[in-house]
């Protein structure tokens, strides 16, 4: 079956056909004027699954996401601060990263900021203008929406909505239509400040996204993702300049957008004041087990969050982690050939549920389900009586690979803790011996009621002791 993504620009749900063999993906990434929130994490992870798993499809990625490194709000906290405002860009900038990476997004393989493309946004805003497609107006510039008639054809708005529900009017006088957008905007005191052929001033926030797209990517690209508050007038407005300035259509074949993470019934975000940083949820929770909870749901659907959700995401984590534990003492024989065949039969049937949710406009949560499904069955064949282990490796080297592809490293925290525990059990499981040998009966039973109250089962049989993993709570 083939990769489908739904589109915002079609409404529906399409084949994924990239125009060429590297695909370009673009998206519109922070206004670094403080911490990252939990919001961003959901954006920003939901897209690195995106760009994980067309990797595993074959696909090669060419990722780019900027930094709109000055805007109003910036400007508001330097003010705020004291300090300047690439200060304030450049401190936040290092934020978004140091919780990315935790989160394990992947870096994209450009970051351009805007401050540093400021000719090319001039050069850009030139040719519209010189087009007909814009116009200055006292140090401003402006698009000119009626130039462009397929205005609105991402959000799907008439004239008049697109004007009642554009929320930022600009009144200003002189404009030639109220829909008109800023391209340049003429510099106030105090501010950071650029010359231009207008006069000083500084980009309107989306003539730097058209511009970073075009010198990073070109004109057209495949996919272009971001928050689904973006629609309008955002991405619209990156259409239109975009498809002016090219004289080509779609500047981009496949829009994304990732549904807003809600708390207490209303969007996650620095201006409402009701945000949780991820940092603050780091500081309660393992990073994969945030991850886990962020793509539980299917990218575009919104969500609320909750802290129960997140600790839920904490427990299915482990169940996929028991599922990599080895029974400790189990029979070494080879494995006979009807037991090699079933766990054949469970990994490509576990490979074929999670590539066909994931196929299915990378929906998360069937892939999720096919990774549970799968550790539930590994778990279940392990605990059979007499069953080798080894027969059983394909199938959890299935349920690494298929996690790494989700971006949830299953192994690194077995390797760097679980291993050493298994040290300390072997040893608990010797001493135990030793006093059962010795019929020390009470103390031997309380070594195995503690070790089950740890998540550690023990069977005794004439053979010996042998031990592994088991749920907890
Ligand atoms: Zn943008």
């Amino acid at each position: 079956m083939a990769l489908r993504i739904f589109s915002t620009l079609s409404g529906k749900e399409e084949e994924f056909k990239p125009a060429s063999d590297v695909v370009k993906m673009y998206v519109c990434g922070m206004t670094p004027k403080f911490h990252p929130h939990v919001g961003h994490a959901r954006l920003f992870v939901s897209i690195d699954v995106l760009r994980r798993y067309l990797i595993y499809r074959g696909h090669r990625v060419h990722f780019v996401q900027n930094f709109t490194d000055v805007d109003d709000k910036i400007i508001a906290r330097s003010n705020k601060e004291g300090i300047p405002a690439h200060e304030v860009a450049q401190k936040y900038t290092d934020s978004y990263f140091e919780v990315m990476d935790a989160l394990g997004v992947m870096r994209a393989d450009e970051y351009p900021k805007a401050t540093l493309v400021i000719p090319s946004i001039i050069a850009f805003i030139e040719k519209l203008v010189a087009e007909g497609y814009a116009y200055p107006l006292d140090g401003d510039v402006y698009f000119e929406v009626s130039k462009f008639p397929e205005y609105g054809k991402l959000s799907r708005r008439s004239e008049d909505e697109g004007v009642m529900a554009g929320a930022r009017v600009e009144v200003e006088a002189g404009k030639r239509d109220p829909r008109d957008f800023a391209l340049w905007k003429a510099a106030k005191p105090g501010e950071p400040a650029w010359e231009s052929p207008w006069g000083p001033g500084r980009p309107g926030w989306h003539i730097e996204c058209s511009t970073m797209i075009n010198e990073t990517l070109g004109e057209q690209i495949d996919i272009h993702a971001g928050g689904r508050d973006l629609i309008f007038p955002h991405h619209e407005n990156e259409i239109a300049q975009s498809e002016a300035f090219c004289h080509c259509s779609p500047f981009a074949r496949y829009w994304v957008h990732i549904g807003l993470l809600s708390i207490g019934g209303e969007k996650m975000s620095h201006s409402l004041n009701n945000f949780l940083t991820i940092q603050q949820l780091l500081e309660k929770f393992e990073p994969a087990a945030v991850r886990l909870y962020l793509i539980s749901i299917p990218y575009r659907m919104p969500m609320a969050y909750s802290q129960e959700g997140v600790e839920a995401a904490t427990k299915g984590l482990a169940r996929l982690r028991s599922a990599l534990e080895l029974r400790r003492g189990a029979e070494e024989r080879a494995p006979r050939p009807e037991e090699v065949e079933a766990v054949d039969r469970l990994v490509e049937s576990a490979q074929r549920a999670f590539t066909d949710g994931m196929d299915a406009d990378f929906n998360t949560a069937l892939g999720l389900a096919a990774l549970y499904e799968l550790s539930r069955e590994i778990n279940r064949l392990r605990s059979q009586e007499g069953y080798p282990n080894d027969v059983l490796t394909p199938a959890r080297a299935k349920l690494v690979e298929l996690a790494g592809v989700l971006g949830i490293d299953l192994e690194a925290q077995r390797t760097e803790e679980g291993r050493a525990a298994d040290a300390y059990v072997d040893l608990l499981v010797e001493i135990r011996t030793k006093l059962r040998a010795a019929k020390q009966w009470a103390l031997s039973d309380e070594i195995r009621d503690r070790l089950k109250d740890l998540g550690v089962a023990l069977e005794d049989s004439p053979q010996g002791t042998v031990w592994k993993y088991s749920e907890r709570g």
